[in-house]
């Protein structure tokens, strides 16, 4: 999670006519419909060389050909209906995420037909991971985590909240069936460089208010990371504060995990094990550790 807790508001305006003096408002709107514009004229050259291809078909095989053809298609119906309603993206949104799919069909999911069909039997992932919200961390991306390896958790500053039914009952939903139901071998937790949400729980005043509607409440579940990093890195730099505090809370989460009991049950049984991590994108490193428990016999046994 990255950014300040600034409230801002997005504006969604619609496609209307446009006045012959337009103002500054109306010149946008132009500038975007010219966009808007160019990007269909770019997918209107893709489907004329690929409709130009397929109708020299000569050498093509009929399976290539076909292949070009639904291609075509699927792009045509991709563009037929341009959904531009707003924002200040030159990417139409709508045609992002249909040519998003088409690539990954094309390049993933048609060329690995053994997992996709195992995949629609069931799922049996061997980890569990819990990473940040944060669009430049993830997991899928970051260890190349394939469909069906990683049951997947995101929220702000990748953390587990304490055992608690009626405040977390989304995070326990999700630890609970990935651990009784699919018998994750091992939770993650990830924390990152430059996360926001720790900015957030580092800039929360000594007197603990706030000034979020969530966002500094959620963090603070964290917040026995930011008293120890407070403590014993007085002096340093916010920002070596802040690193610091990234990696404590990665702990903090783990110790909560153990708040669970069906996690301590396992953890117990040696079949599960919790593991800590922290991805710098700036150093472009990533660090793995094994928070080791040990249990004391229960007295009297
Ligand atoms: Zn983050």
């Amino acid at each position: 999670m990255a950014g300040s807790f600034k409230k801002s508001m997005a504006m969604i305006c619609c496609a209307k006519q446009l006045p012959d003096n337009p103002g500054p408002a109306q010149r946008k709107e132009r500038s975007q419909s010219q966009k808007e514009k160019m990007v269909s004229s770019k997918s209107d050259d893709a489907i004329a060389g690929l409709t130009k291809l397929l109708s020299e078909k000569g050498g093509l095989d009929d399976v290539a050909a076909a292949k070009i053809k639904r291609l075509t298609d699927e792009l045509d119906s991709a563009n037929s209906k341009p959904t531009y309603i707003g924002g200040t993206s030159d990417i139409d949104p709508d045609y992002r995420i249909r040519s998003g799919f088409l690539r990954f069909k094309t390049e993933k999911y048609e060329r690995n037909p053994s997992l996709f069909n195992e995949l629609a039997k069931g799922q049996s992932p061997k980890f569990l991971v819990f990473s940040c919200s944060d669009s430049r961390v993830c997991p899928s991306h970051v260890l190349g985590f394939q469909p069906g390896e990683a049951f997947s958790v995101r929220n702000i500053a990748n953390m587990v909240p304490p055992y608690d039914k009626t405040r977390y009952s989304g995070a326990g939903a999700a630890i609970e069936y990935a651990v009784l139901h699919l018998k994750v071998e091992n939770i993650v937790v990830i924390g990152h460089s430059c996360c926001g949400g720790i900015k957030g729980l580092m800039s929360i005043p000594d007197d603990g208010s706030t000034a979020t509607d969530f966002i500094e409440d959620w963090v603070k579940i964290c917040n026995p990371a930011r008293n120890k990093v407070k403590a014993e890195l007085k002096s340093a730099d916010f920002a070596v504060q802040c690193e610091n505090c990234e990696k404590e809370a990665v702990n903090v989460s783990l110790g909560n995990l153990l708040t669970y009991p069906f996690v301590r049950e396992a953890v117990m049984k040696n079949t599960l094990a919790l593991k800590g991590a922290h991805y710098d994108f700036v150093k472009g490193c990533f660090e793995l550790w094994n928070l080791e428990f040990t249990f004391s016999p229960s007295i009297g046994a």
